[in-house]
């Protein structure tokens, strides 16, 4: 195939196991890429290791091969990434638009968004958690399922965290400047992420890097609206089941593998999709009760 210059990433937080919905977006992701020739990344999110699920690592890595993904290069690990992140924020605390916030929980129980109580407060860094300022501005971008997606930052979600008082880095954070370092390209991930997105955004922009192209897929749910995986624990792949769950996992995607696949190898699956993928045909939802896939 002819040289691409698509970079795609799966980025797992080993909080738990893979599960369904984390199936259907690794799916997506890893043939978005494929089929364009594409190369395609593994990340591990793993910046919260008190909620780290022992062993999940390994076996989020282990059911990935066994359900016929391939990753190129090395797994990186956000745990290794720390000095990354600190310089970004040592940059954004000396131009001011970084500061420490030592706000109690109990003082913003029951606040929508944070209202700048520590703006112009100078706390020292220690014991505090550290915010990013945002602007009274909008930000929207396309996204190539869900379409026009648009968020005020200032009004709907305020100057939020990218370190925690424990010293624990964010998500918002780690991932744009990751997703940056690994000249990614095209982001493919659960629509529970849509609306972290603006802020994403925002932060490619004072970072000064390309901002991906970005494809969220709808979220398998539970009967009860539950995401699954999150809320409660819904139960990890089974290995002995990928092909099935592979064809299940197209289905959510809207794509139409033929029957006879059905008793092919996972990676047979993987190599139909691939050769079939239609981007178009993802149901243009933020969520599908799990119940209604065949
Ligand atoms: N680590 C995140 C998750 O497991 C995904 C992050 C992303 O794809 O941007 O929900
Ligand atoms: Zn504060």
């Amino acid at each position: 195939m002819a040289e691409s210059h698509y970079v795609g990433r799966f980025a797992p937080t080993p909080s738990g196991y893979l599960h369904f919905g984390s199936l259907v977006a690794a799916v997506a992701s890893y043939l978005d890429a494929r089929a364009v020739g594409g190369r395609w990344l593994v990340r591990m999110e793993d910046l919260d290791p008190p909620r780290e699920v022992p062993g999940a690592q390994a076996a989020i890595l282990d059911t990935l091969e066994r359900y016929g993904f391939e990753w190129d290069g090395p797994v990186e690990r956000q745990s290794e990434r720390s000095e990354a992140y600190m310089a970004v924020i040592e940059q954004w605390l000396r131009s001011g638009l970084a500061y420490a916030c030592t706000c109690s929980r109990k003082q913003l129980d029951g606040l929508h968004i944070y209202p700048g109580t520590c703006r112009n407060a100078v706390h020292p860094l220690e014991d505090a958690a550290l915010r990013i300022r945002v602007p009274e501005l909008e930000y929207a971008f396309i996204d190539r399922v869900q379409g026009e997606f648009r968020q005020h930052l200032g009004r709907e979600v305020g100057d939020f965290i990218i370190r925690r008082r424990d010293g624990l880095y964010a998500y918002q954070l780690a991932v744009v400047i990751d997703d940056a370092w690994q000249g990614v390209t095209d982001i493919v991930r659960g629509a529970d992420l849509l609306d972290s997105t603006p802020r994403q955004l925002y932060l490619q922009e004072l970072l000064g890097v390309t901002q991906p192209r970005y494809l969220h897929v709808p979220l398998i749910i539970q009967p009860d609206g539950h995401k699954l995986g999150k809320s409660y624990r819904s139960p990890p792949l089974p290995p002995d089941h990928a092909a099935p769950l592979l064809i299940r996992a197209l289905h959510a995607l809207g794509q139409q593998p033929p029957g006879e696949l059905a008793g092919a190898m996972p990676r047979e699956v993987l190599a139909w999709g691939i050769g079939s993928w239609d981007a178009t045909r993802i149901p243009r939802v933020h969520s599908i009760p799990e119940a209604q896939l065949e």
